[in-house]
């Protein structure tokens, strides 16, 4: 199955098990969550118009050539008089101005006299160094849609309209499985035959960043009856992610379980590093099956289940930035699959990590993101190749 077909249908079931339920939560606790609502300007933005300039503002027709007198002084955040005729009023960056002024001067091209009279050396243009009201935003407005995602810049922009408060979606929760009998949690001592487990910290670290709720069940023997019972014990979640059990050839016990209480597809994707990957239902709740192998588990999360789990949410872009960028490295054999090898900028051009296995972390951990190779093609040095930042995937 290409990639592109697999996010399609994860997709469409995201669509079709939207995250229905809304929160209203203080701008303070809406770091990483998505709007349910469509935000509308409740006020114009500016709220009346204001200098963009330390200076003067002044009606122009005022202006012929004899230096005018000071008759008030404005700074932000105070309320200005209408300007006297004949006059001009010193004015701050931010003040409203003045109704009867219709210009603005930087104080850089004034001149004050002895008599504290004041000068203008430059031509002056009406509604020059003035920001009018409204320029930004009209009230009524739409300023955000619903399926935004709130990061510090939305809340910037919601700050500037008032908002205190937002209607959210409530967090996904994901229940997070790690599956194998070799697995051991870091800070015991390695047995015969086992590694520890990075699936987890990886994953639950990731669904974090993610702003889901993450429900860590540990670690699942290759078993079928501890299977069953540890699906049956998750409770209420939006989500099973497991890694590990999906390989060809394994003993697929989540696969049992699943076929036993609900329903399960085993797709084989054109995806390297990460080939099956499973998806069903245990008792309804949707389940991502991931490859085990570390890569392989931060390819297909970040490419198909952050996609997945963002939808769920309604949020409407998905897709990760990506940029083309010189290839600093040769590609001869044409694969079948659609490779995304762990890359670094360095010089303006890709490279890659030396050892692309599946099983190795640390070309990720040295990498800044994914380059993607296409399934036949065989890039050069030089060539074109669409870089993904890992910082697209991992927030
Ligand atoms: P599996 O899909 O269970 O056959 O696992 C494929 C490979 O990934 C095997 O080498 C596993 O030992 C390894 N693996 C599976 N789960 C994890 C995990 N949580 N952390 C580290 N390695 C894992
Ligand atoms: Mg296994």
């Amino acid at each position: 199955m290409p990639v592109e077909d697999a996010l399609a249908q994860l997709l469409a079931l995201a669509e079709a098990a939207p995250i229905q339920e809304t929160e209203n939560v203080s701008l303070a606790d809406a770091e990483g969550r998505v709007l349910a609502r469509d935000l509308v300007a409740s006020l114009d933005l500016p709220p009346w118009p204001n200098s963009a300039m330390d200076g003067y503002a002044l009606r122009l027709a005022d202006w012929q050539g004899e230096p005018l007198p000071v008759s008030q002084r404005i700074f932000a955040g105070h309320a200005p008089q209408p300007l006297q005729p004949g006059t001009c009023a010193r004015i701050f960056t931010g003040a409203p101005v003045p109704a009867g002024a219709d210009c603005v001067e930087m104080q850089e091209n004034a001149e004050v006299a002895d008599d504290g009279r004041v000068r203008f050396l430059e031509p002056l243009k009406v509604d020059q160094n003035i920001r009018p009201q409204g320029q930004e935003t009209r009230q009524g407005e739409q300023v955000m849609s619903a399926g935004t995602r709130l990061g510090p810049i939305e809340l910037g922009l919601a700050a500037t309209l008032g908002q205190a408060r937002l209607d959210v979606v409530r967090k996904v929760r994901v229940a997070v499985l790690s599956t194998g009998d070799e697995l051991i949690e870091p800070g015991l001592p390695l047995g015969p035959g086992q590694i520890y487990n990075s699936n987890r910290r990886l994953l639950v670290s990731w669904l974090q960043r993610l702003g889901c709720e993450v429900r860590d069940a540990g670690i699942l023997p290759d078993d079928l009856a501890r299977t069953r019972e540890c699906l049956a014990a998750l409770g209420d979640v939006d989500l099973i992610l497991s890694t590990g059990g999906v390989s060809v050839g394994e003993a697929d016990y989540l696969g049992a379980a699943l076929r036993e209480a609900g329903e399960l597809a085993l797709w084989k994707l054109a995806i390297k590093p990460g080939k099956p990957l499973t998806f069903g239902h245990f008792r309804g709740v949707p389940v991502i099956g991931l490859p085990g192998n570390p890569a392989s588990t931060l390819v297909t999360f970040g490419l198909l289940t952050r996609p997945y789990l963002l939808r769920r949410q309604g949020v409407a872009d998905v897709t990760p930035l990506r940029f083309d960028m010189p290839a600093g490295f040769d590609w001869p054999k044409p694969g079948t699959r659609r490779e995304y090898l762990r890359a670094r900028i360095e010089q303006g051009q890709v490279r890659i990590y030396k050892n692309q296995s599946s099983g190795v972390l640390r070309s990720a951990a040295w990498a800044e993101g994914l380059v993607e190779v296409r399934e036949g093609s065989t890039p050069k040095q030089g060539d074109s190749v669409p870089f993904i930042p890992f910082s697209e995937l991992l927030g």
